[in-house]
């Protein structure tokens, strides 16, 4: 038994996913004649209130997609330190759209109404125009945090008092819906568009959906085109993540209630610097100098555990749909006996 927590990726298909996917009907879909495309598209949409989806390969290309329709080159886009359009998409935003990014210190990985507004430049010809705000929740290196929906509102009235665009990076957003239990429909009316992958915690092998109004999606679909995401008969892919939207979204509450299991046992080890609060399915904690981030990782891996190493002295681990209570346990004993 190999435990893999370096992230919620590491999921396969279950039995009834692959189901799922073998029963699939498909089309080729750069002539938008998938009908699991097609119905995946227009769930997703439904579901977080908008027009309309596209279903993209990854969640690196639904977010850069987004940031394409929503920004023209020389612009300014203000999102956090941590935030992954900025760290984890390999300069995208400069190299796909022409734009720079505006950098917030937020509360792990958050942004206040205040921040934003600290952020906007003045008209005047040093600067570069201010035109969308990115939020991402929750925030993946910010371990797990998330913005309630009264909090993303009050950006939002930033964002339109400032005629600017509003793009919701929403990798993880039904983590964050579980446990505000606020509405999905409720962020259609906020962003201009959302990003919500299908392969984190939800289990899907591949795939992202970007949600926006209709007009936003059919240049959404230039746009995925030249990047080289326009895919063929790849409702076999859809069907997965309708199937994962179907299934899978009511049982993140156990990956949380796994993880804080997972923290409190840190809490009480003397090799522990310090843990970040647990508030979803991430637990991103230090070691103090008793051990090196390598020597953990190897104690860890002699009992085929894995966990991933962030920066020096940090370590992550993401519970999710593979990630067991008899798993749970054997990394319980085994780090209380390291
Ligand atoms: C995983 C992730 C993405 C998308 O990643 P892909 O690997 O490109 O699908 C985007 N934003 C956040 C916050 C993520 O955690």
């Amino acid at each position: 038994m190999i435990i893999d927590l370096r992230s919620d990726t590491v999921t396969k298909p279950t039995k009834g996913m692959l189901d799922a996917m073998w029963n699939a009907e498909v089309g080729d879909d750069v002539f938008s004649e998938d009908p699991s495309i097609n119905k995946l598209e227009a769930k997703a949409a439904e579901m977080f209130g908008m027009e309309a989806g596209i279903y993209c390969p990854s969640g690196t290309m639904t977010n850069q997609t987004a940031i394409k329709v929503l920004t023209q080159p020389q612009q300014e886009v203000i999102c956090d330190v941590q935030a992954h359009i900025y760290k984890y998409e390999a300069g995208g935003m400069a190299f796909n759209s022409g734009v720079s990014p505006r950098l917030v210190n937020g509360d792990r990985g958050r942004m206040t109404p205040q921040d934003v507004i600290d952020n906007i430049n003045p008209e005047n010809t040093h600067f570069a125009p201010t035109s969308l705000v990115a939020l991402e929740n929750t925030s993946n290196r910010g371990g797990g945090s998330y913005y309630t929906m009264k909090e993303m509102a009050a950006i939002h009235q930033v964002v339109k008092d400032n005629c600017l665009k509003f793009h919701l990076d929403g990798a993880r957003i039904f983590n964050a819906l579980t446990e505000t239990h606020d509405n999905p429909k409720d962020l259609g009316k906020l962003f201009d568009t959302i990003s919500v992958c299908l392969s984190k915690g939800l289990g899907a092998p591949v795939g992202s959906v970007m949600l926006s109004s209709k007009e936003n999606i059919h240049k959404a679909k230039r746009i995925r085109k030249v990047f080289g995401g326009g895919m063929r008969q790849a409702g076999f892919l859809a069907a997965a993540g309708i199937y994962a939207l179907d299934n899978n979204i009511k049982r993140l509450k156990e990956d949380h209630q796994r993880a804080k299991i997972i923290e409190t046992t840190l809490k009480n080890l003397t090799y522990i610097e310090s843990i970040m609060p647990v508030d979803t399915n991430i637990i991103i904690f230090k070691l103090n100098n008793s051990m090196t981030h390598e020597d953990f990782l190897a104690k860890l891996a002699a009992k085929n555990i894995k966990a991933a190493a962030t920066t020096k002295q940090t370590i992550r681990m993401v519970t999710h749909l593979d990630f067991n209570d008899d798993m749970l346990d054997v990394l319980v004993n085994t780090l209380k006996s390291i």
